[in-house]
């Protein structure tokens, strides 16, 4: 199939792109790379009166060290995340990811901001900016807001945005001292989405895990930050030792449900395990050991 008929416009600046959204009066969508957009529009899924195309507007694809925040501009592309030095030093986990979202031709038009505005429940960029405590930056008609990414996604393919409001900046802070840190996730073919992922990082205080971060994808409408499985892991010295305990932990704090993909037992069994082999590639990465 072929779109609906649409009128575009290639605003150069945030501000002008925000007032074409407005004029369309709700009937406007934005484009950023389009990788998602553009099977919306062919099966007409989606039927805006108008796409504005942010990818004129400049300034909007860096990646910056800010203090102990790594800015990113929403127009970012997968590709410059994954091959970023930056990122790989300051936000490891998010690099060990980025060769999971989808293909390199995909991840070559594919935007940061684009991945996170879709919400998809099973993309790799929502949980990392849920697992990390990020900052989404949007710009609408009545200036800027901030939103925590725990409260930007609503549902499954829903997100809190206004229809007027952009995404222009996602702030990561960055987790000092996590030694300890592992990603993996299972997909029936590699690049296809996840059907379950999960993030790990930690500190170590005196060989004790501190400061711990877990969240979890594929077993639930929305990425989730896990944070009773935190509290619980948080003061532990059991090392490698932990790593059934913490898959029970896990699989205990999600409630997944049956869908075309899988049913929601085999979702609950597969972040159980891979959170077993993730706590341990972790705690191998902690204590120097190859994992
Ligand atoms: C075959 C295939 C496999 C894929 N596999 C994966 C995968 O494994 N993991 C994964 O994470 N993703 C996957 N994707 C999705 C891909 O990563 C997309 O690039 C991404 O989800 C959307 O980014 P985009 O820049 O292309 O956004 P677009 O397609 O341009 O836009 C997506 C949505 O976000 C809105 N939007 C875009 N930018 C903004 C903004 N700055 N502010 C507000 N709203 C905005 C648009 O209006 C639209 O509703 C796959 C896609 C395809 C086609």
């Amino acid at each position: 199939m072929k779109p609906a008929a649409f009128d575009y416009v290639a605003p150069e600046s945030l501000e002008a792109a925000v007032e074409a959204l407005v004029s369309a009066e709700g009937e406007g969508k934005v484009m950023a790379g389009g990788q998602s957009l553009m099977p919306l529009l062919n099966f007409r899924m989606t039927r805006p009166s108008v796409i504005v195309d942010l990818m004129r507007i400049p300034g909007l694809s860096s990646i910056q060290l800010k203090g102990d925040t790594l800015a990113v501009g929403a127009l970012t592309r997968h590709a410059d995340l994954e091959f970023s030095d930056l990122i790989k030093t300051k936000l490891p986990v998010m690099a060990a990811a980025m060769p999971h979202v989808a293909h390199l031709a995909i991840r070559n038009r594919g935007t940061i901001g684009g991945s996170l505005s879709h919400a998809d429940p099973a993309a790799e960029l929502p949980m990392l900016a849920v697992f990390y405590g990020a900052t989404i930056k949007a710009r609408g008609p009545n200036g800027r807001r901030e939103v925590l990414a725990e409260e930007f996604f609503v549902s499954a393919l829903a997100n809190c945005l206004e229809p007027e409001e952009i995404v222009f900046e996602i702030d990561f802070p960055v987790l000092k001292g996590h030694i300890g840190w592992a990603f993996d996730e299972v997909a029936r073919r590699f690049g296809d989405f996840a059907l379950a992922s999960i993030a790990l990082s930690f500190a170590l205080s005196d060989g004790r895990i501190a400061d711990a971060r877990v969240a979890a994808m594929g077993v639930a409408d929305t990425p989730l930050r896990l944070r009773r499985v935190e509290d619980a892991i948080n003061g532990s010295r059991d090392g490698a030792e932990g790593a059934s305990r913490f898959a029970e932990l896990v699989r205990a704090s999600v409630s997944p449900s049956n869908d075309v993909h899988a049913s929601a037992a085999y979702r609950k069994h597969l972040i159980g395990a891979l959170a077993e082999k993730a706590f341990r590639s972790a705690w191998s990465r902690a204590v120097g050991e190859k994992s």
